[in-house]
């Protein structure tokens, strides 16, 4: 019988798109996919280290393993346990050190050479290189089948905020060719998807050449975006994370002029502080910021905005905060994330002093009042509208049907045809917490 392996994914879509891949190679490797780790010959856990929690739920689940893998010895059979991802990268000898059960570490550019590896009778314990277009070349074409499918097209950082460990886990920016990419957005076009979701952690900074007339010229996100929507069948574009600095004009003017590119932009920003943006080395301002929103809401009527926050960054003073509440007050967003700010070990804000955790804790319940309330006025504008939604998932009741609106927000309806793949006029008729529920317009 094949060995079988089960895959547990922290974080991010990245992740997400990572394990996927892995999955497939596993497969293709002739290993067998379970459902839990007590069940699995390999264990593999595919970590996180944006936030600190994050890095504290890995230790935990390896003292679980541990326990599952000390059980299987004692029938004879054998269990390997091993940790890829972002921590895997920041913290391998670490992870090897606290826990002896743990057989490999492989970072997030080496996860290809699992399979390889695990035939192999010896091999060195820690796979850390970045190995980039390696990774990438070793992909199969994904044969899921899902209406809504992510591709990353672009990998680590070279912005290097303070407090953010992504050029030191993920490395250089690195894109991937313009031929690799289509090829795997016609091959999930032609698998179902409806939707491609473009990653990276600064997809806005894509680039990649090509020869254009007998010319090595460059491609941009804007140009990237047009070349995919000519894919027949596919009916939209999205992408993310992108960083202000890098929006430039044809991906403006794209998403003026295409009709497949989704009007919702996630422009994080972390905080509306000039002080508090150079001490975390974001490298603009808040009113490069502003002028950006504005100068695109000038030419993309419907575009909405959503961004990060960091509050109780060190140093971050109360007339700082309230500027953030100011810029958010003045970009008005769809919908954000925030999150109270944690010391990544190895950054460089993780050596300055920390503000006083209950000024934190009251500032970051205020940002999420503070935005959860924009959320739920841009949310009510569409009350009563009728908007095209692609239908993606089946609900919790029966014959209902979950999807998504250009902006993102999810919409509930019942149907009794099977709509998933469909994009559908829905009339909007309430609001529940942050989600939809309307009727289908026939
Ligand atoms: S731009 Fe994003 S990924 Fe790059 S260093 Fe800053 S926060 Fe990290």
């Amino acid at each position: 019988m094949n060995r079988s392996f089960f895959i547990k994914t922290y974080g991010c879509q990245m992740n997400e798109y990572d394990s996927e891949k892995l999955n497939d190679l596993l497969k293709f490797s002739g290993y067998e996919q379970t459902s839990n780790f007590e069940n699995s010959d390999i264990a593999i856990l595919n970590t996180c280290h944006i936030r600190e929690k994050a890095s504290e739920k890995l230790y935990s689940d390896l003292g679980r393993l541990s326990a599952f893998k000390e059980n299987k010895k004692k029938i004879g059979k054998k269990m390997h346990i091993i940790v890829t991802g972002c921590v895997a990268q920041a913290e391998g000898d670490e992870i090897l050190k606290r826990n002896k059960s743990v057989d490999f570490v492989f970072g997030p550019q080496n996860f290809h050479e699992l399979p390889k590896i695990l035939k192999k009778k010896k091999a060195k314990k820690i796979h850390n290189n970045f190995l980039y277009e390696e990774k990438f070349k070793s992909f199969s074409l994904s044969s899921e089948k899902n209406v809504s499918k992510l591709i990353t097209i672009q990998e680590g950082c070279d912005k290097f905020c303070s407090f953010c460990v992504v050029p030191y886990t993920r490395g250089k920016e690195f894109s991937r060719t313009v031929e690799d990419i289509y090829a795997e957005a016609r091959s999930l076009v032609e698998n179902g998807a409806k939707e491609i979701i473009m990653l990276g952690q600064n997809v806005s900074s894509y680039k990649s050449s090509v020869i254009k007339s007998g010319k090595d010229q460059n491609v941009f996100l804007g140009e990237l975006c047009r070349i995919l929507s000519k894919i027949d069948g596919l009916k939209r574009i999205r992408y993310l994370t992108s960083h202000p600095i890098d929006i430039n004009e044809e991906l403006i003017d794209e998403h003026k002029q295409n009709t497949k590119l989704m009007p919702f932009l996630h422009l994080p920003i972390q905080s509306g502080s000039n002080k508090i943006l150079k001490s975390m080395n974001r490298k603009h301002t808040r009113e490069f910021y502003l002028g950006l929103i504005k100068k695109i809401k000038g030419k993309v009527k419907n575009m909405a905005f959503s961004s990060d926050f960091i509050v109780g960054y060190p140093g971050e003073s109360d007339n700082d905060f309230e500027e953030t509440l100011d810029l958010i007050e003045k970009v008005k967003f769809a919908s954000s994330y925030s999150f109270k700010y944690s010391a990544r070990p190895g950054t460089p804000s993780s050596i300055k002093k920390c503000i006083d955790d209950n000024i934190a804790n009251k500032r970051l319940k205020k940002i999420q009042q503070t935005l959860n309330a924009q959320q739920r006025e841009f949310n009510i504008s569409f009350l009563s509208d009728t908007v095209e939604v692609l239908f993606s998932n089946k609900g919790k009741k029966n014959n209902q049907f979950v999807g998504r609106t250009p902006h993102l927000q999810p919409v509930h309806v019942f149907s009794k045809e099977n709509i998933i793949g469909k994009i559908l006029r829905v009339k909007i008729e309430r609001l529940t917490s942050f989600s939809f529920h309307g009727n289908l317009i026939t």
